[in-house]
């Protein structure tokens, strides 16, 4: 199967591969992991539920010889798995494979170095608001943004560049939040994406009118900026890059509810469980675990995902408004954003 490139029944090809290393978050983030619902009594994944390092370096392995070349480290927020640079040192023995995390900051201070020293080639950080009330509003009240900059700090020091800053932008939460974040990050070795509201998962209560629309936006950003658009760094790129037309610094915009980017979507994802999903707004998903732990050799899984990846038609952000229902949809604290 080595050096395969597999596409799906919409022509997509096969290439970036998300894995959520834990179900388990230390943030209670409304749009994600509403506290409600995300409670002191919710049961999470056990140790034994969850993928070993051993198992996930067998699976990455496989998925490489089907075409991945970069691979994400998610969660849940993944610094909650212990010794998570060990598995960063496995993959890392792959020629040409990316490997990036995206995490919500708050352990990086602690890890920045030995996740660098591992092998990681950089990092986006989740931080929605300057402010700290904003923050906490949208964090569920957990940790500060005070203490994910000092975890960006220790990543820009560790030489874990550029960092990617993702911001969920929700309407009458952090839209004042645009220009001072824009202000922060408008600097080489940094990128802030801005990403529209998403209806992920069945808890988070979306509501269509509390997106904040990329155009809008862009209007925020005007008021103080000239921006001009800039070519996508490669197919597949998720966000619409724009540069400042002042100096070298570049923003980015995730429009999956206004400007759905379905048609080139190269991702797949593993939950922390094992199941392989072929959209984030999946609602079901195919055991590999199980394959892995009853002896399945090699050939028999990458058979099973070639098979998964050659029927995939998924299209969600492009069909949104045609679903009338939410129920069904896998979490994104389960399978990674
Ligand atoms: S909605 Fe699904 S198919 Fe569309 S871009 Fe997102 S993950 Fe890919």
């Amino acid at each position: 199967m080595a050096g395969v490139t597999l596409k799906d029944a919409l022509g997509r090809c096969f290439r970036d591969l998300r894995v959520s290393v834990t179900d388990r978050c230390n943030f209670r983030c409304t749009y994600c992991m509403p506290e409600e619902i995300f409670g002191h009594d919710y049961t999470f994944l056990t140790h034994r539920d969850l993928l070993s390092f051993a198992e996930l370096d067998r699976l990455v392995r496989l998925f490489y010889q089907a075409g991945c070349r970069k691979v994400r480290l998610t969660g849940g927020e993944p610094l909650l798995r212990p010794d998570l640079a060990d598995l960063i040192t496995s993959f890392r023995t792959l020629p040409d494979l990316e490997i990036t995390m995206t995490t919500n900051g708050s352990l990086l201070e602690q890890y920045a170095e030995s996740l660098k020293q591992a092998g990681l080639d950089r990092v986006t950080v989740s931080l929605d608001a300057l402010d700290e009330a904003v923050f906490a509003a949208l964090s569920g009240g957990y940790s500060s943004a005070g203490r994910v900059l000092d975890g960006i700090r220790a990543a820009e020091e560790a030489g874990l560049l550029p960092i990617k800053i993702n911001m969920v932008v929700k309407r009458g939460v952090n839209e004042n939040q645009i220009l001072p974040m824009a202000a922060a990050f408008r600097k080489p070795g940094y990128i802030l994406r801005f990403i529209e509201y998403m209806d992920v998962g069945s808890t988070n209560q979306w509501k269509a009118d509390e997106v904040v629309p990329a155009a809008e936006i862009l209007k925020h950003l005007e008021k103080l900026y000239s921006l001009v658009p800039i070519d996508p760094n490669y197919h597949g790129e998720v966000a619409r890059r724009y540069r400042y037309l002042e100096g070298e610094a570049e923003i980015g915009i995730i429009a999956s509810v206004t400007q759905p980017f379905c048609k080139d979507c190269t991702r797949a994802r593993i939950s922390a469980d094992g199941k392989l999903f072929t959209c984030l707004f999946a609602e079901q998903g195919v055991d590999l675990r199980e394959k892995l732990r009853s002896g399945a050799p090699d050939a028999e899984i990458n058979g099973l995902f070639q098979q998964v990846w050659e029927q995939r038609a998924d299209r969600y952000s492009e069909t949104r408004s045609e679903i009338s229902t939410a129920q069904g949809r896998i979490e994104m604290s389960y399978i990674g954003g």
